[in-house]
């Protein structure tokens, strides 16, 4: 079963103090706890740094505890810029790496000096047109395209808007160089929430040969290779988790048998994960409204599709317990949100123990692509996050909306 960091008296306290369901809960001691593992995972790295993408959980109090943990920010819109800055990271430590990328978003990561990961080779001019010279560190993203094959949630990379193509990479270094820039680096990100570790390995020797190549041709040296993000987390109860050593033993093989042996000099390896740093350590913790029984049987909670999309969106897993009646599954429920929307559940057909008004139910691994994808459907507002600190406290880290929220942006 799935571990749950505070009890249902703490929560019923947290409720008699005023808070009111639903709320995002995130457990800080774990983050931590898994922050420094990652990082001793990949300690023979020279420099080894993640770059925690923002989007994953953009809260500037959890930016700030992973930053103490010794993580930058990936950003890739203006709003995560502000947000990393705000959060007081220095621009060497933000990642820039957007698409379609508006001429406000290139400013802001330039004036703040971030890493910029371009996505296209027309960017370089439309940089240099729009923003100024080129910074003298400059990055690519890298989209393998046919030479590597999917996964679920992002599909296949050659159907994915992303990156630039074998074809176009090595002419958008030439061009870069010609135009000044000094220090390279490389990107890819081609999976989302990947637990098989091989997956990894394929993609980071695809990475290793276009450096390996890059350099014998044109003679450019890589300060940093980014081999992306999508690190999974196991949300089924008995799903194997990712095998992260795995990943950086492979990693290390491949970095002796090619990068070294090439005569490149040591680069530095980064990873831009968000769902493997936050995604097990938070917890949306919903009461339950209503019961009803007609061709099914469903628990009705006071969260709904707005407070967390992932099971409506994707049909992803979440588990559920009822911190309330955490005795022997003993019926088969529909869990639903409140939306005029049917798709709007947290779970189908599933077991879980007889559920009465006002029980608590606890949804797990909300910590990424959860709060961050609320919405405001039916006039439904976002709840409040709080972070659970190691003396068993609640520090409130964003407050719920109110209806004023909702009615500020109108106008007349
Ligand atoms: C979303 C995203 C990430 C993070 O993905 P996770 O699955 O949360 O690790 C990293 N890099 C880029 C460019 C992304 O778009």
């Amino acid at each position: 079963m799935k571990n749950i960091p505070f009890t249902q008296k703490q929560i019923l306290n947290l409720i008699a103090s005023g808070r009111e369901t639903p709320f995002y809960i995130y457990d800080e001691e774990s983050l931590r706890h898994n922050a420094r593992e990652m990082k001793e995972c990949f300690s023979w790295i020279k420099d080894y740094k993640n770059f925690f993408a923002v989007k994953a959980l953009p809260n500037p109090s959890i930016v700030k505890i992973l930053h103490e943990e010794g993580m930058g920010a990936d950003c890739s819109s203006l709003g995560e810029l502000v947000l990393s800055a705000r959060a007081g990271l220095a621009g060497h430590e933000i990642m820039f790496t957007s698409n379609n990328t508006p001429v406000s978003d290139f400013k802001k990561a330039a004036e703040l000096g971030a890493i910029i990961n371009l996505d296209d080779i027309s960017h370089i001019e439309y940089f240099e047109k729009n923003v100024g010279p080129l910074p003298e560190l400059l990055s690519f993203r890298y989209n393998p395209g046919a030479l590597k094959e999917g996964n679920e949630i992002i599909g296949e990379p050659k159907d994915a808007k992303f990156g630039i193509t074998t074809d176009q990479i090595t002419d958008a270094y030439a061009l870069a160089r010609k135009k000044g820039v000094k220090r390279f680096g490389l990107h890819t990100m081609v999976c989302s929430n990947e637990t098989n570790a091989d997956y990894f390995l394929e993609t980071i020797d695809i990475l290793f040969s276009l450096v390996v190549q890059i350099h014998k041709e044109q003679g450019i040296v890589f300060d940093f290779i980014n081999i992306g993000g999508g690190l999974g987390i196991p949300y089924e109860p008995d799903q194997k988790k990712l095998d992260l050593q795995k990943v950086s033993s492979g990693m290390k093989d491949l970095y002796e048998k090619k990068i070294r042996s090439s005569g490149h000099p040591d680069v530095r390896i980064v990873t831009e994960s968000g769902r493997y740093v936050t995604g097990p350590y938070g917890y949306l913790v919903t009461r339950v409204r209503h019961t009803k029984e007609t061709y099914k049987k469903y628990i009705g909670t006071d969260a709904c599709m707005a407070n967390l999309m992932r099971p409506g969106m994707y049909g992803a897993y979440h588990h559920i317990t009822n911190i309330s009646n955490p005795d022997q599954l003993s019926q088969r429920y529909d869990v639903v949100g409140s939306l005029c929307e049917n798709n709007d559940k947290f779970a189908i057909d599933r077991e879980l123990p007889e559920a009465s008004q006002d029980d608590i139910l606890v949804i797990h691994d909300v910590g990424a692509h959860a709060h961050a994808m609320g919405f405001q459907y039916n006039a439904k507002l976002r709840s409040a996050e709080f972070v659970l600190k190691s003396d068993g406290s609640f520090a409130l880290i964003r407050r719920a909306e109110t209806l004023d929220d909702y009615f500020a942006t109108i106008i007349g």
